[in-house]
């Protein structure tokens, strides 16, 4: 086996981190084959919880574990780490204003980018799971001058798979019939989930997924409900989504890490200034890897309707790139 590659996994007591960790210790964020050290970051007053997950952790005697390290530290936690999940972020309280809740995160992810910046391997892939997460990640980029911002991503691929899942029970197909959604912007209740390249295998031909469903259910149902699955499943559970976030956590890296051969996916990635996106912005795209950085996929058409739901959305992440800019965070 080769030496073991450290996973980062911050905010690791938490509902996500919970969990990930186990699935990342059994070889599905690298694969079967790949040793991981894991080392977990937490604030102090959840420094027990993190240290009891770690004895748990030991207690599953994963062959591709090769240690785990807690700490409150991100000079330690970020020591060497060739992935950085950073899924710890302030929630948004009652009554908390969003200049509030940046803030309240500049404070996280500037020093976490700092430290990723002086502590992390030079080829260090970062996946911001904590929101506001393309903010949060553009704010940990801007803290890492020596680490190329395409390193720093945000999780848009809980959305797409809620897409991809929506798809597949509306039209009764599974989901591997389903090909070329892309998620578009911000992961809040502004992105767009787009179907217009879209297709879905039905009867052994590849067909458009816009010619098999009824624009009224594509505009007034799909979009919304992709956009607001996060509150249907807190109403219908009673708590966040937890293992379907961790789960696509985990595409999100395996994908990045072993490429995506044909297919897209999503991810928010730093803009190029494709699609009109203003460049420094991370915006999610349709994206493939080959294994090494993540790349927009070019040329798709992309009508009147398509152009403003992607406005709509990268509008909110420019509001709130200035709100971060403002408070002296980037
Ligand atoms: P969760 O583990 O449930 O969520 C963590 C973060 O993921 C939140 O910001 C949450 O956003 C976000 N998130 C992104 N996408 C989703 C999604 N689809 N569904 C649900 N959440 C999503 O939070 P917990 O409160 O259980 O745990 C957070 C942990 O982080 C705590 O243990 C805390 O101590 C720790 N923490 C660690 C820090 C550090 O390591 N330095 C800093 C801050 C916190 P949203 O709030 O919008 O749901």
């Amino acid at each position: 086996l080769p030496p073991p590659t450290t996973v980062t996994v911050t905010g690791a007591a938490g509902a996500i981190g919970y969990a990930l960790v186990f699935r990342i210790a059994s070889g599905q964020l690298l694969g079967p084959d790949v040793p991981v050290r894991l080392r977990l970051l937490e604030v102090p007053a959840a420094l027990e919880a993190a240290a009891g997950t770690a004895l748990e952790l030991a207690d599953c005697a994963f062959r591709l574990l090769a240690d785990v390290d807690v700490t409150d530290d991100p000079n330690v936690a970020f020591d060497g780490a060739g992935v950085a999940l950073l899924v710890g972020a302030k929630p948004r309280s009652a009554g908390m204003e969003r200049g509030d809740l940046l803030e309240a995160n500049g404070g996280i992810f500037g020093p976490q980018g700092r430290a990723i910046n002086d502590c992390a391997a030079d080829d260090v892939r970062v996946l911001v799971v904590g929101n506001p997460a393309n903010t949060n990640a553009l704010i940990a980029a801007a803290h890492a001058p020596d680490i190329p911002a395409q390193r720093f991503t945000a999780l848009t691929r809980l959305d797409q798979n809620r897409a991809i899942a929506q798809v597949a029970e509306h039209l009764s197909v599974p989901v591997t019939a389903i090909d070329g959604i892309t998620i578009w912007g911000n992961h809040s209740a502004t992105q767009f989930p787009d179907l217009a390249h879209a297709t879905v295998q039905v009867d052994g031909a590849r067909r458009p997924a816009l010619d098999l469903v009824d624009r009224a259910w594509y505009v007034d149902e799909f979009i919304p409900r992709v956009a607001k699955r996060g509150a249907e499943i807190i109403r219908v559970r009673g708590a966040s989504s937890a293992a379907s976030a961790a789960n696509a956590a985990l595409d999100h890296v395996f994908d990045w890490v072993h490429g995506t051969g044909g297919e897209w996916t999503s991810a928010a990635v730093v803009s190029d200034g494709s699609y009109g996106v203003p460049e420094g912005l991370i915006s999610s795209f349709p994206v493939r890897s080959n294994g090494g950085d993540w790349e927009i996929v070019q040329g798709l058409d992309v009508d009147d309707f398509a152009r403003q739901r992607i406005a709509a959305s990268v509008a909110e992440l420019e509001e709130e790139r200035a709100a971060v800019g403002t408070l002296g965070l980037l």
